[in-house]
């Protein structure tokens, strides 16, 4: 019988994690909260137009993750974002020269991609896991709030943001819990932008003051079809930090004159809404590729391991893997 593992998160992390247990032989069962794949790859559509909220785009450095952007290249999941003059697409390269990539139509497809062909349980929020008799059991939510759990796991991989994997994980495993908490998370908002008025698109941009980081034309990006003039924005660390707990329709109205300044629009022709991303940036990463607790067959993976990146994230979600098989590997030769 071939290992059976559950995988809690349907980011880029449990993706990578998943497709490479599940091109090994194993039978594996992703969960996540969210309606659709992605995790903090996220995109939202709203009739004519569509915003990716969460990451904008990505770099490659490492050459396992170049030999899979260049799949994901050769099957149309991705496309490079370059800069076109006069049409507020990207200006330059990323850092160190890097090519900005984004996924297409949405930043969800490479997640998607991996995932294609195996068992995942969209809208179940895990709430419990527990470990009897060498085997995971799992608990979970559906999204009518109806409780479930399936069992008979041999190995637990959660992706989840750190927070949310060390509350996971607490009881049924503690000894795995104070490597995750070395890492440290903080929020960010984005704001999902519409204007009817003409404006021209601004070149993606960084560091527009004390409250919005970041400010891209969505609608710019390659691969996108929407007809509509869409703009995402991120705040700063600091103002996000301030403001974690304040209600999205505030965000909106604190942002609305920022925003209308940098568009050179009326603040009357935005429509605004406001995403609070409550674990978005790693801001002090657990410094490993994964966490392993061979003793109770669970590993913790995520961007938090590494750094805040995509890459990172896909990654970890390798080494996620990797340790797994290593250990099948070690006990066979016991
Ligand atoms: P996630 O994508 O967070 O996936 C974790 C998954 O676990 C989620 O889908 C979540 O629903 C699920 N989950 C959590 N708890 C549970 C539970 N109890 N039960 C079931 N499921 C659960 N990176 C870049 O490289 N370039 C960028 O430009 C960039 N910009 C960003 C901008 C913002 C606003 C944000 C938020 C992030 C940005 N990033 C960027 C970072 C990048 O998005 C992340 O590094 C990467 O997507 C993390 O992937 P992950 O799989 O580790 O985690």
């Amino acid at each position: 019988m071939s290992l059976r593992v559950a995988v809690v998160g349907a980011g880029i992390a449990g993706a990578s994690c998943a497709r490479s247990l599940a091109d090994a032989g194993a039978s594996v069962v992703v969960f996540d909260k969210g309606r659709v794949p992605g995790g903090r790859m996220a995109a939202r559509r709203m009739s004519s137009v569509q915003w990716d909220y969460g990451a904008q785009y990505f770099t490659v450095r490492d050459a396992r993750f170049a030999r899979q952007v260049a799949h994901w290249h050769a099957t149309s999941v991705t496309q490079e974002w370059t800069h076109r003059p006069g049409t507020g697409r990207l200006s330059g390269q990323g850092a160190a020269g890097r090519e900005r990539w984004v996924g297409v139509p949405s930043m969800r497809e490479p997640a998607l991609q991996l995932l294609e062909g195996l068992d995942v349980r969209s809208a179940c929020r895990v709430d419990a896991v527990e470990r009897k008799a060498g085997r995971w059991r799992v608990h979970w939510m559906d999204g009518q709030n109806e409780p479930h759990d399936q069992t008979g796991f041999d190995w637990l991989i959660c992706t989840a943001p750190a927070p949310q994997a060390a509350a996971l994980l607490r009881d049924a495993t503690p000894s795995i819990v104070p490597s995750i908490e070395r890492a440290r998370m903080g929020p960010t908002w984005a704001v999902l932008i519409t204007t009817a008025q003409a404006t021209a698109p601004p070149s993606p941009t960084r560091a527009l003051g004390d409250r919005i980081a970041w400010l891209a034309a969505d609608d710019q990006k390659p691969g996108r079809s929407g007809a509509g003039r869409c703009f995402v924005a991120h705040t700063v660390p600091e103002w996000s930090e301030a403001n974690v707990d304040a209600e999205p329709l505030a965000v909106v109205e604190w942002l609305r004159p920022d925003l209308a300044r940098l568009l050179d629009v009326p603040e009357t022709s935005l429509d605004v809404s406001a995403h609070r991303w409550r674990f978005a940036r790693v801001v002090q990463p657990a410094g490993v590729p994964c966490i392993v607790d061979r003793a109770h067959q669970t590993v913790a993976a995520g961007d938090w391991c590494i750094e805040g990146r995509v890459e990172s994230a896909y990654l970890s979600g390798l080494a996620a893997a990797e340790a797994v098989r290593t250990s099948i590997r070690g006990s066979t030769h016991e």
